[in-house]
């Protein structure tokens, strides 16, 4: 049923009529084992039938995913266009290495995705965009953003981390490259990473070029762990999309929260394109608290259990991480003034999750001014003498 973990190796040749035959194939596959061997080629087989492409290529991480798409299509004296929602490594990439090799960088506010025709110019040559954004959750309409993209010949590259291929295909909405950082729900068990960039035609041929150049090389260890995971994807978003969406709406009746930021949410200003595009959600959302001093976040993240205090998402276990948007943001506002708390719901049970970001909120209400009891810190005050 599954495939041998076929190591990396030199390739070797019974005579000069081998080889000579060997390099006809033009697939470095064939002469050199750093593009990998059947364990690879199954993992790349099955993302791409899962994303509706032509091919997939493998890449060490989900940013190096996101620097291939790039240097695929890009050269010295273009411009690209970046959603200003964007994955915040992807942002250091671009403003450290493309503008260091003279590639002009400009960010967009996702909210005004809809004029975009005006922010391209005759030089844009690539756009990344993640849809919904992966802290603020924004959706962009792809339909809409891949027609003006086509109409200018911009690459429309998308990051397809938070759907997973099964609950949207970018390609099928007019995307011209799908990445995925592999590491989130795909490895799925927080313990390996690994990304993935599809793409049809010549934008496949483009990247498939790029990663030769760039050396990219990924474990066969890692695409076996891919496989793996790949095998139970189903069956945990669909307990990742139930178990995330209902603690979302039961937080949305929290008084402590100023708004629950989850595009599968009726009330989100997303909704209708969620609706339109994607077959179902998953667990990764934001809230927003009422604002409150430092302190109350502090109480807030003070002695978790279940949820850790982490970035790297999409595994069984679930994590909690605070931003400061408007820090983050060059080309847009923000416009909450209260702090945000990115949630990703992992595989656990959900009424003990509910019970720990009862108590969480609880201890930061405390801090909020209104007339509500307080007991933790007047309980809190007492334990510590103040
Ligand atoms: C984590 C993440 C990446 C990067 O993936 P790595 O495998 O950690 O390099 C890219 N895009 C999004 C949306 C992510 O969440």
């Amino acid at each position: 049923m599954n495939p041998p973990i076929e190591r990396g190796s030199t390739r070797v040749f019974r005579s000069l009529s081998a080889l000579r035959i060997a390099q006809g194939l033009a697939q470095e596959r064939a002469v050199y084992g750093r593009s990998g061997g059947e364990t690879h080629r199954r993992l790349e087989q099955a993302i791409a039938a899962l994303e509706g492409a032509e091919g997939t290529v493998l890449t060490p991480s989900g940013l190096s995913a996101i620097t291939c798409a790039f240097l695929s299509c890009v050269n010295r004296g273009d411009h690209v266009l970046v959603a200003d929602s964007i994955y915040e490594p992807s942002r250091m990439f671009c403003d450290q290495m493309l503008r260091r090799f003279g590639i002009e960088v400009s960010y967009f506010d996702p909210g005004r995705a809809a004029q975009i025709a005006r922010e391209i110019r005759p030089n844009t040559r690539a756009l990344l965009c993640e849809s919904p954004g992966s802290v603020t959750f924004e959706m962009l309409d792809l339909r809409a953003l891949s027609a003006v993209t086509r109409a200018h010949g911009v690459t429309l590259i998308v990051d397809n981390t938070w759907a997973t291929p099964l609950f949207c295909n970018p390609l099928a909405l007019g995307a011209d490259i799908v990445v995925h950082s592999g590491t989130k729900y795909i490895l799925g068990h927080a313990d390996a990473f690994l990304g993935t960039i599809s793409a049809n035609g010549e934008a496949l041929q483009r990247v498939s070029a790029s990663a030769r150049c760039l050396g990219m090389h990924v474990s066969p260890d890692e695409c076996y762990l891919a496989l793996r995971g790949l095998r139970t994807l189903s069956v945990r978003m669909e307990q990742h999309f139930r178990a995330g969406l209902d603690i979302a709406q039961w937080l949305q009746n929290r008084h402590e929260i100023e708004a629950v930021l989850h595009p599968a949410l009726p009330e989100d200003s997303g909704h209708a394109l969620w609706q339109r595009d994607f077959r179902g959600a998953s667990s990764l959302f934001s809230l927003v608290l009422k604002p409150a001093p430092t302190s109350a976040l502090e109480a807030f993240f003070e002695g978790l259990s279940l949820f850790g205090i982490g970035y790297g998402w999409g595994g069984f276990e679930s994590l909690m991480m605070p931003y400061d948007v408007a820090a983050l943001r060059t080309a847009s506002g923000w416009r909450y003034e209260g702090p945000l708390v990115r949630i990703h719901v992992g595989l656990e049970d959900v009424c003990a999750l509910k019970a720990e970001l009862d108590a969480a909120l609880n201890r930061y209400r405390c801090f909020l001014r209104t007339p509500q009891a307080c007991v933790w810190r007047i309980e809190n005050q007492a334990a510590t003498g103040s």
